[in-house]
């Protein structure tokens, strides 16, 4: 259960108790997914609680509105405090932080004049549990980015990856890998995608994925390793080639990969580049710079 009945959330500028909080059932996002959201997460550090990346977070809601012309006149700095006091508010330390900008009432396709706001946060678990991922390569493909917006996280965006998630467990697997329309490596349904060859990182460039603010931290973690990264487009036959792959994300963290489909990757987890990054990002996230002052 993500709330209960004392739990409070943000609601255009107020905190409001979840079980009292509704919306307008004819909002133009719950009928044609036209409304942006994020995911981001705090963790307990030493000295409290801190949310990990949450300008970075807040700014790509923002772009990822304007990418798709909903309207965002929210200031980013007062969403990340109001996010800090949320957490205070709710008692929660390691949480998931989701917020999530939905439309007025329009049963039309126009765009919208006003939009709200709202954001929650529950306790959650690592996403895609611990143990290395056994993958499936999707008959689902990314949406094309002339399509839509692929760089913004926008709602219905992830029908896709629901399906491709749905397809990939009805077959047996723990999670899909989809491929863009050409055919290239692109990313999880709500990961990005690294692979280790021959001591060198690979992960497929900007462009066709979402641009994830964990592949940021990890390019960041692999450059101050000194490992070699190569962005890039590469084809199903450069992944399963490899020795080892991973997945990032915000929700599933750095979670190593064990199969794609009939290919098992040589390399044990604890001697890949991947677990080294894997480490490196579970202490990166739990460092103080950025601790919610405490009360
Ligand atoms: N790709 C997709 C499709 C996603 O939904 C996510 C999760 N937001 C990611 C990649 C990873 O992004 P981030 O590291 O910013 O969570």
């Amino acid at each position: 259960m993500y709330y209960n009945d004392n739990t409070l959330i943000y609601l255009d500028g107020e905190f409001v108790k979840a079980n009292e909080a509704s919306t307008d059932l004819y909002s133009q996002t719950l009928h044609y997914g036209y409304g942006v959201f994020e995911g981001i997460r705090a963790y307990a550090t030493e000295d409290g609680t801190q949310v990990f990346k949450s300008h970075e977070h807040y700014e790509r809601l923002k772009r990822s509105a304007e990418l798709i012309q909903i309207p965002f006149d929210y200031d980013v700095q007062a969403l990340v405090d109001a996010t800090d006091e949320l957490l205070r508010k709710n008692k929660l330390t390691d949480a998931y932080v989701r917020p999530l900008v939905f439309c007025d009432p329009n049963m039309t396709l126009a765009r919208p004049n006003n939009v709200s706001i709202m954001i929650c946060a529950w306790e959650w678990g690592a996403y895609l549990g611990d143990k290395q991922l056994r993958l499936t390569v999707s008959s689902y493909c990314r949406p094309h980015p002339r399509s839509i917006k692929i760089e913004a996280k926008v709602c219905g965006h992830y029908v896709n990856s629901i399906l491709a998630t749905n397809e990939a467990k009805d077959k047996g697997y723990d999670e899909a890998l989809l491929l863009d329309s050409d055919g290239f490596l692109a990313e999880g349904p709500g990961a990005n995608l690294f692979f280790e060859k021959d001591g060198v990182l690979f992960t497929p460039q900007l462009g066709n994925i979402l641009p994830g603010i964990t592949r940021a931290t990890v390019l960041e973690l692999a450059e101050e390793l000194e490992m070699e990264v190569q962005q890039g487009l590469f084809k199903p036959n450069e992944l399963f080639e490899a020795d080892s792959a991973f997945y990032c994300g915000t929700a599933a963290e750095v979670i190593g990969i064990a199969s794609v489909d009939e290919t098992v990757f040589p390399k044990t987890w604890k001697d890949s580049l991947g677990r080294k990054l894997q480490d490196a990002y579970s202490k990166r996230v739990r460092e103080t710079s950025n601790v919610l002052s405490k009360n």
